[in-house]
């Protein structure tokens, strides 16, 4: 059978089909060319997708979304962007907000039905929290700090001094949206002050000051020394013995090659973080995060810096690439191969976050040298030399 008679029995796709028969176009050719309307600086930035790699074939879902392109909620103290499976309908399992906070800037105290992991990517922050047995916890967080809040635990964060923070939250939960979280001043406002009266044993006049509507993010003073306000909040019943944060920077880096360098952060390590597991990556200029897939789970990706490219091969013959730049939000639904290339001058950061309570990954150097040798170059008609020149011990990020 021809390709042409594969592609109409449906065997082939039509993409393969025309690859078969044709060269592919190269970037100045006529048939490449695209002189109609179009965003120059858009297809500057995503060149895999004005002129994709002969490999590509269609029929991906979109794996994509930048920040830059969601709706800013705008209040006074600060702002919030969501990136949810309404903006990113393959991101079924994860959602990430992007959150500035000025310096006394308040997220006000709430929580949610998805758990929060957080990193703070800029600036200083007082986050506060109640733990299960009501126990108040009370931290300062700094750039490259973690934390995570489970389902139902309520919390807050405030923006420090010298010009408060900005930050990404990770939930475990694709539908997630920041627009739907228990908020304290919600709640009170559809709650009638009688009953609150009732509740809190206290007259009804001295509860006529409480906003009408939810507040959400709101500026507010400074707060004072972490000691006095850990003090005041733990009460007689002492501070929680939970620790909701943690602090990347005092853990050792997990593999380090000629490429880059990976930590892996799970339950392992960030005890609290029983459904959010995340590596940070840095690939530096030339290097690329390997051919790899992982077993358990979805991958949900954060650019912190820098420019790259990623390949997810989606089975059937379909493959798509797509350029990433800092604030975008990339995913690999679970076991799909694909690779992080730094395409740029610079280094390359990333965040890759899983809901799982443990990083699992699988790299293809991996399992082609842990596999009978015969059989590996019976598939891929290489010969022994180059099997044996491949990692054996799973780098990561390559070069070596
Ligand atoms: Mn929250
Ligand atoms: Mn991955």
């Amino acid at each position: 059978m021809g390709s042409a008679a594969l592609a109409a029995a449906g065997m082939l796709s039509a993409d393969a089909a025309a690859q078969e028969q044709k060269p592919y176009p190269t970037k100045d050719d006529r048939s490449a060319s695209a002189p109609g309307p179009g965003n120059k600086p858009l297809d500057d930035q995503n060149p895999d997708s004005f002129f994709p790699p002969p490999s590509d074939a269609g029929g991906v879902q979109t794996f994509k979304y930048p920040f830059g392109l969601s709706h800013k909620r705008m209040q006074e103290g600060g702002w919030s962007r969501e990136v949810t499976i309404r903006e990113l309908a393959v991101s079924k399992s994860i959602a990430g907000v992007d959150m500035r906070l000025t310096a006394g800037g308040i997220r006000e105290l709430h929580w949610h039905t998805a758990a929060e992991w957080a990193i703070m990517l800029y600036g200083n922050a007082r986050i506060t929290g109640l733990d299960a047995e009501g126990k108040s916890f009370v931290a300062d967080i700094t750039e490259g700090d973690l934390w995570y809040f489970p389902t139902g635990i309520p919390h807050s964060i405030q923006g420090l001094k010298p010009d408060g923070c900005e930050f990404l939250l990770v939930f475990d939960d694709g539908n997630f949206s920041e627009y739907e979280t228990v908020l304290l001043t919600d709640w009170m406002a559809h709650t009638p002050h009688d009953v609150l009266s009732k509740n809190f044993g206290v007259s009804q006049q001295a509860l006529d000051k409480m906003p009408r509507r939810e507040k959400f993010i709101f500026q507010a003073e400074v707060p004072g020394p972490l000691e006095a306000d850990q003090k005041a909040a733990a009460g007689s019943l002492g501070m929680s013995t939970q620790d909701f944060a943690f602090r990347v920077a005092q853990q050792p880096i997990s593999k380090r090659t000629k490429g880059g360098e990976v930590r892996i952060i799970d339950s392992s390590k960030f005890k609290i973080s029983t459904t959010i597991a995340a590596a940070i990556v840095t690939v530096h200029p030339g290097g690329i995060r390997e051919l790899h897939w992982h077993p358990n789970a979805d991958e949900w990706q954060y650019y912190i810096s820098g420019a790259g490219r990623m390949t997810v091969f989606a089975t059937g013959g379909r493959a798509r690439t797509m350029d990433f730049q800092a604030g975008d939000v990339g995913y690999i639904q679970k076991t799909l191969p694909h690779y992080v290339e730094n395409t740029g001058a610079t280094d390359l950061k990333f965040l890759e976050m899983f809901k799982s309570s443990s990083y699992q990954d699988l790299a293809l150097s991996e399992w082609l040298t842990h596999t009978p040798p015969e059989l590996v170059i019976a598939h891929l008609g290489i010969d022994r030399a180059t099997l044996e020149a491949m990692p054996k011990d799973e780098p990561v990020v390559m070069p070596k």
